[in-house]
């Protein structure tokens, strides 16, 4: 088995590894550390929980550990551009664990913060700067960073910025870089303007890939319960009420239901806060903290909100609605069964969302076991030829035993058919895929950027 130490790494890093307690580099780390240690560029397939960060952040203190300089002011040797405030700030943090021996300077650039304390930072020059993509443009234009001396550019969830519209601006950044730079361009999803970025930005690079969306899909113990829309709240209750939930992430597809949903659940005594881009900094740090610690039971999240958040020990995700785009799904259950573990998801998906439903059984190519819930007229309306669903346990109970009672049971149906959406449902949501950022309104898209 391959070891830290195989794939080249100093000493002063496999220390801090081995401090961190990793034993065995991940996939994507095997892979890539190599190739970045050589020098080379790297375009890497690779969604968060694989160990991502670190197969990045070696090489980079590596490079540091090889040649020691202190940064010139206004500058950074490596620079890591993320889409949200919260996955900047990890990276971040992962920067200093692995490089707790070696101390280098790291400083993180996101909007929603004063200026002020950001360019006293810059002025002091950077090991590694990491940012969001619109505040670091303010301080290449007031000149408070310059750009021009960046050895390594690593751009982390590509196909995230993408959504969140960031591609002019990390263009803009990119024509300021030296060409002599390495680059490393990470993303989950290769969607064709990530592929056209990488093309442009990469010079001869190595490609790595690890976990194909339907790996993490086949991690996580999945199952779909058919609803009416407006039962959705009842049923999360009572779903709640099951102790082995104990650390849960719901999803929303809206800064607003995120806050309902949080305002329900609490109402109902089940201990819940919201976490989108509406929320102050401080909020956002807060609900995030109680979560971790274990003083909330429940973070109900939008996916924008939720990608950059990184917390073990989740058991439960939550997809109050279905996400308009399938690979979302697999971002959001990904948020359990980290570094390995095992981990449950569980989706409301009413009668409007059953072609979400469909877009998601087709990406990770499984059946997702279901319970019909549904009103006898629901059900009617669906006017599916004879189906063979389980009723579970009867609307009442605790919403386990439904669950166990259909993994026995899985959803058989006749094929689905398009546009056989009762009358009165919402549309199906595929159309509208970027509009919504990917499962947010757009005021929140601009707000990580700052
Ligand atoms: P990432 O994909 O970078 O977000 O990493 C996901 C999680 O895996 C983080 O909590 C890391 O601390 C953890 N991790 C990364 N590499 C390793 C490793 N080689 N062994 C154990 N845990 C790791």
């Amino acid at each position: 088995m391959t070891t830290f130490s195989d794939l080249g790494l100093p000493e002063i890093l496999l220390r801090a590894l081995s401090s961190e307690g990793y034993e065995t580099p991940t996939s994507i780390q095997a892979q890539a550390i190599p190739h970045l240690l050589q020098g080379r560029d790297l375009l890497g397939i690779a969604q968060t929980g694989t160990g991502k960060t670190a197969a990045f952040a070696l090489p980079i203190l590596e490079r540091f550990a090889a040649e020691r300089r202190r940064p010139a002011p206004f500058t950074a040797r490596a620079l890591v551009l993320a889409p949200t405030r919260e996955l900047a700030a990890q990276i971040a943090d992962s920067f200093r664990a692995y490089g707790q021996f070696l101390r280098p300077s790291v400083g993180v650039i996101v909007g929603g913060v004063s200026h002020r304390p950001q360019i006293d930072m810059l002025a002091r020059g950077l090991d590694v700067l990491v940012a969001t993509p619109g505040r670091l443009l303010d301080h290449i234009a007031s000149g408070r960073f310059k750009p021009g001396f960046t050895e390594v550019l690593v751009l982390d969830e590509a196909d995230h910025m993408l959504d969140l519209g960031f591609i002019v601006p990390i263009r803009q950044i990119v024509a300021k870089l030296p060409k002599n730079r390495q680059t490393l361009l990470f993303s989950a999803t290769m969607p064709k303007e990530i592929a056209g970025l990488a093309q442009d930005m990469l010079n001869a690079p190595a490609q790595v890939s690890v976990t194909p969306v339907a790996t993490t899909a086949e991690r996580v113990d999945q199952h779909v319960y058919l609803v009416d829309g407006g039962a959705k709240r009842d049923i999360l209750i009572e779903l709640m009420s099951d102790a082995a939930i104990s650390r849960a992430i719901v999803f929303t597809r809206t800064k607003r239901g995120a806050d309902r949903v949080a305002q329900h659940l609490d109402a109902a005594g089940v201990g819940a806060e919201a976490i989108h881009g509406n929320k102050s900094q401080s909020q956002r740090i807060r609900a995030l903290d109680s979560f971790r610690k274990g003083r909330t039971r429940v973070l109900v999240a939008t996916d924008i909100a939720a990608r950059g958040i990184d917390v073990d020990g989740v058991t439960h995700v939550v997809n109050f609605e279905l996400p308009e785009v399938p690979e979302a799904y697999v971002h959001r259950i990904g948020r359990t069964a980290r570094g390995g573990a095992s981990g449950r998801a569980i989706s409301l998906c009413d009668n409007g969302e059953r072609p979400l439903l469909r877009q998601i059984e087709k990406l990770t190519r499984q059946s997702i076991p279901s319970t019909d819930r549904r009103s006898a007229d629901q059900r009617h309306d669906d006017a599916q030829p004879a189906r063979r669903v389980n009723r579970g346990n009867g609307g009442g109970g605790n919403g386990h035993g439904a669950a166990r009672n259909a993994q026995k049971h899985p959803r058989r149906e006749g094929p689905h058919r398009e546009g056989q959406r009762p009358s009165g449902q919402r549309p199906a949501n595929g159309q509208k895929r970027r509009a919504h950022g990917g499962g947010s309104n757009r005021p929140q898209a601009s707000r990580p950027q700052g």
